[in-house]
């Protein structure tokens, strides 16, 4: 168990280090900005939504190991997939990282690396705020995310 959350760890400081999909897509039409004052995480995420389908995702923005990996990883997950793909996504991760209720690990793929924030929840935000961003984003929404 121990190999496998450092293996967790090193997925997410390479994608911290490393973020794919880094900037606005020229081609985004929905975006939306999140805050999570309590960390200092800021984000930008930028969406092209065409036929009910995420064509593009890209994110700007700063904050700790965990946001940044989130983000990253998120525009992995959702990328080529339906709206409505992408919110039931969240659902899963967010049921992942807060440890209320129960989830089959195996549908998360990749995202699975963030199964031990959990255990610290006071980084829950981090790894959700991109998601709550997203979420902003996929409705058009213009207003400032926070998570407070
Ligand atoms: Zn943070």
């Amino acid at each position: 168990m121990s190999d496998l959350r450092e293996l967790y760890q090193e997925v997410i400081l390479d994608h911290s280090r490393r973020p794919r999909n880094a900037g606005r897509p020229d081609s985004a039409n929905h975006q939306a900005q999140g805050d999570n004052p309590l960390c200092g995480d800021r984000i930008m995420i930028y969406l092209t939504v065409d036929d009910g389908v995420v064509k593009d995702i890209g994110f700007d923005g700063r904050g700790c190991a965990i946001s940044m990996a989130s983000a990253s990883l998120m525009t992995e997950a959702v990328k080529g997939k339906t709206l409505e793909q992408a919110s039931e996504i969240f659902a899963r991760f967010h049921a992942l990282v807060t440890g209320e209720e129960a989830v089959e690990e195996e549908a998360l793929d990749k995202l699975v690396v963030f199964s031990g924030v959990r255990d610290f929840p006071v980084r829950v935000k981090c790894a959700t705020l991109p998601w709550h961003t997203l979420a902003a984003a996929m409705n058009r929404a213009t207003e400032l995310v926070t998570t407070e």
